[in-house]
């Protein structure tokens, strides 16, 4: 069964997750690269094409059009514009959502019927859109939530104790934005709660690090890719081996009837459920102060 990836907005993160995907071995077996700006998309094509003889797999990489998403197993978006040094991804709302409704009424056309994965910013409330728009079963509509916040954080926590950050057990949920947060109560290093290893003083600055780590590199270099191009491909193989794998990407949340980072079931058809989590009273709060702010914006659609 061929495995195709249509990526629709091929900038920097569309262009990093094609990348990512082109040097990791994994099922993909198509990825088709669409975007406004057709010249450009045929360049890219070309450009991974030649490094074709020195990838782990064969792949199939073309600029493609809408009518390429009809037998696609995954579409990305990565379209829309990107925060600008020290924006706030809630900025971006008015002009993604635009942006997107376009994307999902030629996508629909097209009677594709795989896995909406969704990047664009403000990543929930835009997955929000696409779901609401679409009308797609809401598993079959998966926002990259926390996913990239939770790689950063175990990052740092595994750096600076000289441990692998396979082994750093932790997440960060809610909205993937200024109200995200950390569940310590749910965070182990190994099998050995994190408070065995690291003051809670310490942790809170790890916490603090990982909300501000796009205002961060964006100052520095104007933009964030790599990090959510490698989160996109760890996700897409969640979903093409049907993995049952536990990620904090942004899921609906029946309860709020928002999309937002949880802890989440995914596999071949999407998101199949959360896994249990039990918050303290605080981290409670924490997290549905995070889903009122996503539902006010969505409000404000
Ligand atoms: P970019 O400006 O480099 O690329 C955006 C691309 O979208 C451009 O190539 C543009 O031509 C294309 N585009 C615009 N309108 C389009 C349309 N109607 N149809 C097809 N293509 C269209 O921006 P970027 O840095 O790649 O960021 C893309 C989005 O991803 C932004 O919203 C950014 O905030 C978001 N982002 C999300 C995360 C996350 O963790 N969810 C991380 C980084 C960036």
């Amino acid at each position: 069964m061929e495995n195709k990836v249509v990526i629709i907005g091929c900038g920097n993160v569309g262009m990093s997750y094609a990348y990512a995907l082109l040097n990791q071995k994994t099922k993909v077996t198509d990825i088709i690269l669409i975007d406004i700006d057709e010249e450009r998309v045929v360049g890219e094509a070309m450009d991974l094409n030649h490094g074709l003889p020195f990838a782990p797999g064969k792949v199939s990489i073309k600029a493609g059009t809408y009518t390429d998403c009809m037998d696609a197993s995954i579409i990305c978006i990565c379209a829309g514009s990107a925060q600008k040094e020290g924006e706030k991804r809630l900025n971006l709302i008015h002009q993604n959502e635009k942006i997107v409704k376009d994307i999902v009424d030629k996508v629909l056309k097209t009677n594709f019927h795989g896995i909406f994965l969704v990047v664009t910013n403000p990543v929930d409330v835009i997955t929000y859109v696409v779901q609401d728009y679409s009308k797609f079963p809401k598993g079959k509509v998966i926002g990259t939530g926390t996913t990239l916040d939770t790689a950063r954080l175990r990052f740092l926590i595994g750096e600076h104790l000289t441990i692998n950050p396979k082994n750093v057990h932790t997440y960060v949920l809610g909205e993937h934005g200024d109200s995200e947060f950390v569940p310590w109560s749910n965070a182990f290093i190994g099998s050995s709660q994190i408070e065995d290893y690291l003051e809670y003083e310490k942790l809170k600055n790890f916490e603090t690090e990982v909300k501000n780590a796009a205002y961060d590199v964006i100052e520095r270099k104007g933009a964030t890719y790599y990090g959510i191009g490698m989160s996109l491909v760890r996700i897409t193989n969640a979903i093409l081996n049907d993995e049952n794998t536990i990620l904090t990407v942004s899921s609906y949340n029946k309860e709020h009837d928002v999309y937002i980072g949880m802890p989440s079931i995914v596999n071949q058809k999407g998101v199949v459920g959360l896994a249990k989590i039990s918050l303290t009273d605080e981290e409670k709060q924490k997290f549905n102060k995070s889903v009122e702010i996503v539902k006010e914006e969505i409000t404000k659609l």
